[in-house]
């Protein structure tokens, strides 16, 4: 079973306080959406949770064992990581950037047993099954989305860690994208996830953490976390009817 915790964790990054005294728990079977304001601390936040960077204080636990501390090809096969600049440095196919969430497995040379298989299965749930050869400069934006999705789904990891993944797509594939990571958490994983689209994080999400100047000010299920009141002290934002305007 897994269980991420973090205590008292901060982030400073330049003299500034980027991740303010977080504590947070999270068990198998949630997914969290992870939502605030541009610049709130959640792409920090949830690399500092995924063990990618140092905080100045606190510390981020994964079942039990200090993260920082995992050597990386363990940490690679407890926790995926979808960073959200997904930048490829230079012409692959479909196919080989999914394998690359192998890793943890020994890159393999050759795609077979079962890292084809997880490699198969990522590419299908993301809808990419004809992509394979395709030359991964080729897809368009939500293609590309989606392919970077299955990178992260292919290390079959109990814990996924997704930085804006719906970001760029329609809203068919953002809906596709949601039910996948729903799905993932209903099996048994834990997923987290930073989301902009607070009527789809609701709709799909077990549970809402909202960050604000890099502290948690919310944490619960949706319904309760997204009251009127916080999205205008957060966004500062007023529901208007069945609009929004901006708060003065
Ligand atoms: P969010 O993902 O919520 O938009 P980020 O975690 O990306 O927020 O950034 C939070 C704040 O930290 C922003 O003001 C950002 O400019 C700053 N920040 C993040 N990373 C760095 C960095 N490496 N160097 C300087 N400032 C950074
Ligand atoms: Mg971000």
């Amino acid at each position: 079973m897994t269980r991420l915790v973090a205590e008292r964790l901060s982030i400073r990054i330049g003299g500034r306080r980027i991740v303010d005294g977080v504590d947070l728990s999270a068990d198998a079977g949630e997914f969290i959406g992870l939502i605030g304001p541009n610049g709130a601390g959640k792409s920090t936040l949830l690399r500092a949770l995924a063990g990618l960077i140092r905080p100045a204080s606190g510390r981020v636990l994964l079942n039990g064992a200090h993260v920082l501390e995992l050597d990386p090809r363990e940490l690679a096969r407890r926790r995926s990581y979808l960073p959200q600049q997904r930048e490829l440095a230079w012409s692959y196919s479909v196919e080989a950037v999914v394998a690359l969430g192998r890793f943890a497995y020994g890159a393999p040379r050759r795609l077979e047993g079962a890292d084809r298989a997880a490699v198969d299965r990522a590419l299908a749930a993301v809808g990419l099954h004809g992509f394979k050869d395709r030359d991964a400069f080729t897809l368009s934006g939500g293609e590309t989305a989606r392919m970077h999705l299955a990178r992260a789904l292919a290390a079959e990891a109990p814990l996924l860690f997704a930085d804006e993944p719906t970001s760029s797509l329609d809203i068919r594939h953002q809906i596709e994208i949601m039910h996948i990571m729903s799905e993932a958490a209903e099996a048994g994983g834990l997923v987290l996830a930073a989301i902009h689209d607070l009527a789809l994080a609701a709709r799909f999400c077990s549970r809402l953490i909202v960050v604000d100047r890099g502290r948690i000010v919310a944490d619960g299920l949706p319904d309760g976390t997204l009251s009127a009141e916080r999205l205008a002290s957060v966004f500062a934002v007023e529901e208007d009817g069945r609009s929004y305007r901006l708060s003065p």
